[in-house]
C-alpha cells in the first residue's frame, strides 16, 4: 500500500454500503483535499496518515482541518487497492477514494466484517489505548511478563489484542506448533525458556509471512490484487488429520479460546484432561490404519503376531 499510494491526494469520496464505517459523513466531508502522508500498520489494521487540509478548501472543511488518520481494518473479507478510475466496479465495492493520479482507492468487502473510520488526533489516541505490544518489537522480558503472569490459555493470550497487537488465529497456531507448546496450556505454566522460544517462533513466522504478503486461505488479496503466499508454508493450521511435518502423527483440532486450534498431539503435549475433537471419519480411519501399520512394524510386536 505504501508503494502504491504514498503522497497521493484524495480528491473525492463515493460510498455505497456504510454499516461498517464509523461516521460515513465524516469521510465525505473531511477526506477530500488531504494528502496521504504515511501508511502504517498498527496491530491488525492500517492507518493512512492524512495531511492537514490546505488553504483553498479550509473554508469548507468545517473547522476540522488538522492532520488526521483513516483507519482501515480488512476484517474477514475486506480488500483495498488502487485501481484506474475508469474500470468497472467489482461486486461489493463500498468505498471509492478518487486520487489525484487518476486511480481510485477502492475498498471491497463481501461480508463487511471490516471497519473504516476517520479519526481526528483525539479519536486516534482513544482508539490506540488498550493495545498490547507489537509482536515484532516486543522484548524478551516484556513478552515473558505479558504471558507468564496469566492464568489464561496461551492461545487466548496470543489472540488477546491487549496482550499483543496483531496476532490472529493462523499465526498463533503456527508459532505454537513451531515452539512445541500446546494451545491450551496456561500462560502461567510456561517456563521462561518456553516463552522465549515462542517469541522467536512468532517473530520468525510473522516476518516470513509479511515477506510473502500474507496467507490467502479464502479471498485475501494484497494491494496489487495478488494473493499472499504464506499459506503454502502453513505447518499446522487447517491440517486436521494430516501428518505432522515433524513426527508424522495426525494433526488434531480443538476449540481453544473459542477458536479452532490445530496442533500435533505428540509434539505439543496437552495439559492434563484436555481433549481434542475427534478426527472426522475419513481422517480417523486413515490415522488408525497408519497407527496399525506402525504398531505392526515395531519390534515389540515381533513374535506376538
Ligand atoms: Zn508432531
Amino acid at each position: 500500500m505504501r508503494q502504491a499510494i504514498l503522497g497521493r491526494r484524495i480528491l473525492s469520496v463515493t460510498l455505497d454500503k456504510t454499516d461498517f464505517i464509523d461516521d460515513p459523513a465524516a469521510l465525505e466531508q473531511h477526506l477530500p483535499g488531504r494528502q496521504i502522508e504515511a501508511v502504517e500498520r498498527y496491530g491488525k489494521f492500517m492507518l493512512l496518515r492524512l495531511s492537514a487540509v490546505n488553504e483553498e478548501i479550509r473554508a469548507t472543511s468545517n473547522g476540522d482541518a488538522a492532520q488526521a488518520s483513516l483507519l482501515v481494518h480488512l476484517g474477514m473479507t475486506g480488500r483495498i487497492s488502487p485501481i484506474p478510475a475508469g474500470l468497472p466496479l467489482e461486486k461489493h465495492t463500498h468505498v471509492c477514494l478518487l486520487l489525484d493520479d487518476g486511480r481510485e482507492l477502492r475498498y471491497t468487502d463481501a461480508r463487511r466484517f471490516g471497519r473504516i473510520a476517520y479519526l481526528t488526533k483525539t479519536l486516534l489516541a482513544e482508539e490506540l489505548t488498550g493495545f498490547g505490544a507489537d509482536p515484532l518489537e516486543v522484548s524478551k522480558e516484556e513478552f515473558a511478563n505479558r504471558i507468564c503472569g496469566r492464568r489464561a490459555r496461551i492461545k487466548a493470550l496470543l489472540l488477546d489484542q491487549g496482550v499483543l497487537r496483531g496476532v490472529g488465529n493462523i499465526y498463533a497456531d503456527e508459532s505454537l506448533w513451531r515452539a512445541r507448546i500446546h494451545p491450551a496450556r496456561l500462560g502461567a505454566k510456561l517456563s521462561k525458556k518456553e516463552t522465549e522460544i515462542l517469541r522467536r517462533a512468532l517473530q520468525d513466522i510473522l516476518r516470513k509471512a509479511i515477506a510473502l504478503r500474507g496467507s490467502s486461505i479464502s479471498d485475501f488479496l494484497d494491494a496489487s490484487g495478488e494473493p499472499g503466499e504464506y499459506q503454502r508454508h502453513h505447518r499446522v493450521y487447517g491440517r486436521e488429520g494430516k501428518r505432522c511435518y515433524r513426527c508424522r502423527v495426525a494433526i488434531r483440532r480443538a476449540i481453544v479460546a473459542g477458536r479452532s486450534s490445530y496442533f500435533c498431539p505428540r509434539c505439543q503435549p496437552s495439559p492434563r484432561s484436555f481433549a481434542a475433537l475427534p478426527l472426522p471419519g475419513k481422517n480417523r480411519r486413515k490415522a488408525k490404519r497408519r497407527g496399525a501399520e506402525r504398531a505392526g512394524k515395531s519390534p515389540s510386536n515381533i513374535g506376538k503376531s
